[in-house]
């Protein structure tokens, strides 16, 4: 029997594939059941899933309950500071990825737990942290009352603020690192107008301003949700938003187009939390083979390259392979294997911010993008640009894309300094510089 904690993404999908095997499955959750709040509740929040969550999500056998939810995005829609639109493909025709509703996801994969045989779902239940090896500490919050339970195989899925990470961290004496941004985000809604979407609905929306950017990924409704990405102080933050009208004059000037799709902007904004973003260093993620991290309670990552909870996805079904496999040494395999990728995608979702407020505008870096595509189509098995390896390829793990990325950089800055370069030359230094795909992943 397998006892998670948190009943978040990570909780939810890894019960569902645990279950699948046969395995028993106790999960407790601190937040109420949410087949019984309001289906708006919080709907407005999405996420992009990408190839690596859509991996795990089929192997639960759930991915025909989460199709219906998806919306398909192809690629960036820039908007500069004139309000003109530029579209950049993600990838090749055929790649996209998909914003869904962080609500409606969740609750499709507690359902999907529920109806499975062997899994037990306890909401209002918050974990204390454990201290005796085999017991868990609970509180009921609704009757506010206190109790343990034995728990021979603990997996930890409480998010970036895990407790049971501070649990262990305390038994097993080590610090972990929070490395916090100096940029907070804040969520806004853009809502249908006129029954029609704001914005087009194919891609997710950005308007880079260098030091800071507004991002807009659409809801399966036609509405959008919007984030803003600015640093907590200094010249352009925050710290200066401080009324209604000095945010709608920040808008009216960094983002005049999209000011009059928040019609309500300036309550939006006063309602809305402030949120933190950071990375969480663990040095452990597990006490021997009684108790795991997964997701973001053993390694939150900041945002920018949408895979926080691909990456979660990813977690769990490797952990279902290792536990269905080799039992007695899953959790140590887990972490062997998993440590150098999660690192990975910590490192490329930080430079992703870069990319995504700054050097997107670059004609420079839209140009290498465009060569980057075409590359693929001429070198498929050598060169795939290191977005769409990270979004589009599964059989990639993180590390090997961070890896074969910065070659490829070294590529695409070597032809950017001779333009007509001799296709020979061009093939030469792939084939010297990239070992084929096939020969490196199984
Ligand atoms: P969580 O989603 O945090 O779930 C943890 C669960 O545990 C929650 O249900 C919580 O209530 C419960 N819990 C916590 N403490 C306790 C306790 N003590 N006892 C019992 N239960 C507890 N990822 C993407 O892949 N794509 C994106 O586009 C994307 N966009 C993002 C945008 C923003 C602004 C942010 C902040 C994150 C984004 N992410 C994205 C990251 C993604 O949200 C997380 O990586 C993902 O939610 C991690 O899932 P999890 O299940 O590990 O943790």
């Amino acid at each position: 029997m397998i006892t998670i904690v948190g009943a978040g993404p990570a909780g939810c999908l890894l019960a569902l594939l645990l279950a699948r095997r046969g395995q028993r499955v106790t999960v407790y959750e601190r937040r109420p059941d949410p087949g019984l709040l309001p289906s708006e509740a919080g709907r407005s929040i999405n996420l992009a899933l990408a190839a690596r969550g859509i991996r795990a999500l089929r192997d639960a056998g759930v991915m025909e309950a989460v199709t219906p939810l998806l919306t398909p995005m192809r690629g960036r829609r820039l908007h500069d500071i004139s309000g003109t639109e530029q579209f950049l493909a993600y990838g090749q025709s055929h790649e996209m990825i998909y914003s869904v509703s962080r609500a409606d996801l969740t609750r499709r994969l507690t359902e999907a737990a529920r109806a499975q045989p062997g899994v037990a779902l306890h909401f209002n239940q918050q974990c204390l942290g454990y201290a005796d090896p085999g017991k868990l500490q609970l509180r009921d919050t609704a009757s506010g009352s206190t109790y343990e339970v034995a728990a021979q195989r603990i997996v930890a899925a409480d998010g970036a603020g895990s407790v049971l990470r501070q649990s262990l961290a305390q038994r097993q004496g080590f610090i972990v690192e929070e490395d916090r941004l100096e940029h907070d985000y804040k969520e806004l809604t853009l809502p249908v107008v006129n029954g029609h979407p704001p914005l087009a609905m194919d891609a997710l929306h950005i308007w880079p301003r260098g030091g800071f950017m507004l991002i807009a990924l659409p809801n399966a409704d036609g509405s959008f949700t919007a984030t803003l990405f600015l640093p907590r102080s200094g010249p352009q933050s925050f710290e200066l938003l401080s009324s209604g009208a000095k945010v709608r004059d920040f808008f009216a000037r960094e983002f005049p187009d999209a000011l009059p799709l928040v019609p309500d902007l300036a309550a939006q904004f006063a309602a809305h939390p402030q949120g933190m973003l950071g990375t969480i260093h663990s040095p452990g993620w597990r006490d021997a083979e009684r108790l795991l991290l997964i997701g973001d309670a053993a390694h939150a990552i900041v945002p920018f390259h949408g895979q926080g909870m691909n990456c979660a996805f990813e977690d769990c079904r490797i952990l279902d392979g290792l536990l269905a496999h080799s039992p007695d040494d899953a959790f140590e395999h887990f972490e062997a294997q998993r440590r150098g990728d999660c690192e990975a995608i910590a490192t490329m979702a930080l430079e992703n911010y870069a990319e995504m407020r700054d050097t997107v505008r670059d004609p420079g870096f839209q140009q290498q993008k465009d060569l980057a595509i075409a590359l693929e189509r001429s070198y498929p098995d050598r060169f795939i640009p290191r977005y769409s390896m990270v979004m589009f390829h599964d059989e990639i793990p993180y590390s090997l894309a961070l890896e074969r990325g910065r070659v490829q950089q070294g590529i695409l800055n070597e032809l950017a300094s001779r333009p007509a370069a001799d296709p020979q030359v061009v093939a030469n230094l792939i084939r010297e510089r990239l070992p084929a795909l096939s020969a490196a992943v199984q």
